[in-house]
């Protein structure tokens, strides 16, 4: 009876490749998806127990929620239904992975939960309501992209962030940590002000979890990262944003007028570190772009030269919290990412 079970397992990831298939064409995705789909239909043939099968039912199914998320993310973008935030999303990605040098080769998928980074598709999954100001966590699971892809200037073997994972704690907490590093490095304030107005609940702010540091602790390391980095290249510009804008959304949140490391150690100097040697191109550096990039989106006139996605993210932060936004908003500043 169990090559029933077997049968039936494997005609489900036939039909879900087929249906990413005809859905996304012949991309990249697809075809990583038939293998992955062809490894597990091999492994299922060699099946004896049902023991045996349960693992295997268990990562078929991830494989065929990875194809259908990004099945889904698909549809929505082709139908214009995600309201533009799909090609600004590229434009992100783009941006980021060509100062990292590391191949653009993630996809985006679609998930009514919280947003995550799987790393059988380089799928990245965002709720479907992604508008500019949800935008930034974009770096950050992005960033666990990069942790694995970046590569040593000289050493192509080597995996400089995963060292660096490994040195600050070696578990996902770790990690954690250095996305959420990565995210504040290379695209500024705007990362940790949408956490902070978005995402975090006071109530569970000093709570870890099994695959997350609390909020207090990460919000405490995105602070500290900003504070350095303003020492570091001898410019306001990075502390000023923790003053003005990131201490006292903490203060509302949690009646708290400093963060505090929380749980566990304080890694940004060892992360910034690393960070400047391995990515000092993808340093965000605001200049008087964010100030430019606010005034072209109010006067609804072209970008200026030198203004990059990440400065639009910032932009749009700033003119949310000063309650300058207009409905047609969001449209303006996801267009202006492009
Ligand atoms: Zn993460």
């Amino acid at each position: 009876m169990i090559e029933e079970h077997v049968a039936a397992e494997v005609e489900a990831l036939r039909r879900v490749t087929d249906l990413v298939e005809r859905v996304a064409g012949d991309t990249r995705t697809t075809r990583v998806l038939r293998v992955h789909a062809g490894d597990l239909a091999n492994e299922l043939g060699r099946v004896r127990t049902w023991r045996s099968l349960e693992n295997l039912r268990e990562a078929a199914g991830k494989l065929r929620a990875e194809a259908l998320s990004y099945t889904q993310g698909v549809l929505l973008r082709e139908h214009r239904l995600d309201d533009g935030a799909g090609p600004a999303v590229d434009a992100l990605v783009t941006h980021l992975c060509a100062a990292a040098d590391v191949a653009p080769d993630v996809v985006i998928g679609v998930n009514t939960g919280s947003e995550s980074y799987t790393r059988t598709l380089d799928l990245v999954r965002l709720p479907p309501h992604c508008d500019v100001w949800h935008l930034p966590v974009v770096a950050h699971e992005l960033g666990h992209y990069v942790i694995r892809e970046l590569r040593h200037a000289q050493d192509k073997d080597a995996r400089p962030l995963r060292e660096l994972v490994e040195t600050i704690g070696d578990d996902d907490h770790a990690e954690e940590l250095v996305a959420d590093s990565y995210a504040t490095f290379t695209i500024g304030p705007a990362y940790p002000l949408s956490c902070l107005w978005l995402r975090i609940d006071p109530g569970t702010a000093a709570r870890a979890g099994v695959t997350h540091p609390s909020w207090q602790r990460r919000v405490h390391v995105m602070v500290s990262l900003l504070t350095l980095m303003s020492a570091e290249y001898d410019t306001g510009q990075y502390s000023g944003a923790v003053e003005t804008m990131l201490l006292p959304a903490w203060k509302q949140l949690t009646g708290q007028d400093a963060t505090t490391p929380g749980e566990g150690d304080n890694p940004a100097r060892t992360i910034l570190t690393q960070l400047n040697r391995h990515l000092g191109h993808s340093r965000y550096v605001v200049g008087s772009n964010v100030t430019l990039a606010a005034r072209a989106l109010k006067d609804r006139t072209p970008m200026p030269q030198g203004v990059t996605p990440a400065h639009v993210l910032n932009a749009a932060w700033q003119a949310r919290l000063r309650g300058d936004l207009d409905p047609d908003f969001n449209r303006r500043a996801l267009e202006a990412m492009r």
